[in-house]
């Protein structure tokens, strides 16, 4: 197995610390808000890492924290916090949000055929974590204590700057915003590792510690969260390439102070999602989600295909054409399979010639389109029989979880769908003449019939589910 790693710029053979098993930790949603499609590539990413570690027998364990507090609007350590910002602008409490967009954050998940992490940890749940952290980091002089605040010492770091490989005076432009109005700072990149309630009074989430009454910074949350779901060691950590610095490089800074030994051996980070104006960012606005993208009449599976065709480390720029030729591509893939018939005993030979085709793939950093290719290479092939076509496709379905068996998007008989028009059609009628009862029960009947009705702005789409 190879992979890019950050932390060496290179593509390196992956061997965990120990044999036959990974500890793989990855960055969580800050639940302020809808993920948007660009989040969810970077865990589509993390999701064929996971699997496709699984399929070639590994045991993963992947732990995974829900930031709901700490992050605030500034990567560096200035602005509002993003969690209270959320509870504004909807009236409700801190907790009412973070706990609705986290459900909402593993509904997506779900429907994107992404498997849970087995360990999944919210930022609030682990105050005892970070106190106990941060003492220690304040007994080793790694952290210390200003103007009510807890700060990293950065100059106390072993190569602070060694994952992003940046210039440090370059880095320190990036500092600039939180030199100006923090002088309570021994070096201009120092960062906080507790806030106290003196510079934040208006703070609701807040905890008693030595320091004062206040709350975590937000990259000691994955530091903590990392080191009590799975140890000292980690083989594996990912996020998406905006997380490298300050959160990821600040995380070794905290995490290395504290063990007083390297702690992660490879940095895995997707590139992002961009729009035709760059970077989609919730802070930015007009984000696209996972509903947005189903009410223009896209499965997120059709999405999950769209994000597979591109290599995780390329920039993928959003587009409808993108998304049109994904999910038409998606539908034919499935009504392929769906005509094939088993038919006699699995070959092994050729059963292991395309599966050994598929683990190399995968193996070559995440090779995700020429996964697909095998894919394709293998519906081709006529020597193969359908016993051993279902079995391949079910097994690097597995990875892929693109629901390659599911009928849901397979072009269904002309007799269903003129029927389904046909009530579609009767639907639209009752609404005309304000006949709601009627409109409601022609819905629920087709919902009954396993078919779902979506009204979109160019008319209602349906859906077997
Ligand atoms: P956040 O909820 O902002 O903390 O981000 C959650 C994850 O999404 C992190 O791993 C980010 O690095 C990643 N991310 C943020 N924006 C994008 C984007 N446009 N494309 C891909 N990944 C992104
Ligand atoms: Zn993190």
């Amino acid at each position: 197995m190879k992979l890019y790693n950050t932390l060496n710029k290179k593509i390196e053979e992956f061997v965990p610390n120990e044999e036959g098993k990974v500890k793989m930790y990855t960055c969580g949603p800050t639940v302020y808000s809808f993920a948007h499609i660009g989040n969810l590539r970077t865990y589509i990413f993390e999701d064929i890492l996971q699997k496709g570690l699984e399929y070639i027998g590994y045991d993963v364990t992947r732990c995974m924290n829900i930031t709901d507090v700490g992050h605030l609007t500034s990567d560096s350590d200035t602005g509002e916090d993003k969690m209270e910002k959320g509870a504004k602008r909807e009236g409700k409490t801190v907790y009412e949000i973070a706990d609705f967009y986290t459900e909402a954050f593993l509904h997506d998940m779900d429907s994107l055929n992404i498997k849970r992490p087995s360990i999944i940890s919210k930022a609030s749940s682990n105050i005892d974590t970070y106190i106990k952290m941060i003492t220690k980091m304040l007994d080793d002089s790694y952290a210390y204590i200003s103007g009510g605040n807890v700060y990293f010492d950065i100059s106390k770091a072993k190569d602070y700057y060694k994952l992003s490989g940046m210039d440090k005076d370059l880095m320190m432009v990036g500092v600039r915003d939180s030199v100006e109005g923090d002088d309570r700072k021994r070096n201009p990149g120092d960062f906080v590792l507790w806030f106290t309630i003196s510079k934040f009074e208006n703070h609701i989430m807040k905890w008693d510690s030595p320091w004062g009454v206040g709350y975590p910074g937000w990259h000691i949350e994955c530091s903590g969260i990392a080191s009590k779901y799975l140890g000292e060691y980690l083989d594996i950590h990912c996020g998406g390439v905006d997380n490298i610095f300050p959160h990821h490089t600040n995380e070794i800074a905290q995490s290395e102070a504290y063990f007083g030994h390297k702690w992660c051996n490879y940095w895995c980070h997707g590139a992002h999602l961009n729009d035709k104006n760059g970077k989609m960012s919730k802070s930015k606005g007009g984000i696209l989600t996972v509903s947005k993208l189903m009410e223009e009449g896209y499965s997120p599976l059709d999405y999950r295909y769209f994000c597979l065709n591109s290599h995780y480390r390329n920039q993928l720029v959003f587009s409808k054409e993108g998304m049109d030729s994904a999910h038409n591509a998606l539908n034919k893939l499935k009504s392929r399979i769906s005509v094939i018939n088993e038919d006699g005993s699995i070959d092994l030979v050729k059963y292991n010639f395309y599966n050994d085709k598929f683990i190399d793939a995968f193996s070559n950093d995440i090779n995700t389109s020429l996964m697909l290719t095998v894919l394709y290479d293998l519906l081709k092939d006529s020597d193969v029989n359908g016993s051993t076509k279902i079995k391949l496709i079910s097994d690097f379905d597995k990875v892929l979880s693109l629901s390659l068996f599911e009928k849901d998007n397979v072009d269904i008989s002309s007799d269903l769908e003129s029927y389904i028009k046909s009530k579609i059609d009767e639907r639209n009628n009752a609404k005309k003449n304000k006949d709601f009862e009627l409109a409601d029960s022609i819905r629920n009947e087709l919902l009954d019939k396993g078919v779902k009705l979506t009204d979109t702005r160019k008319g209602t789409i349906y859906e077997i589910i």
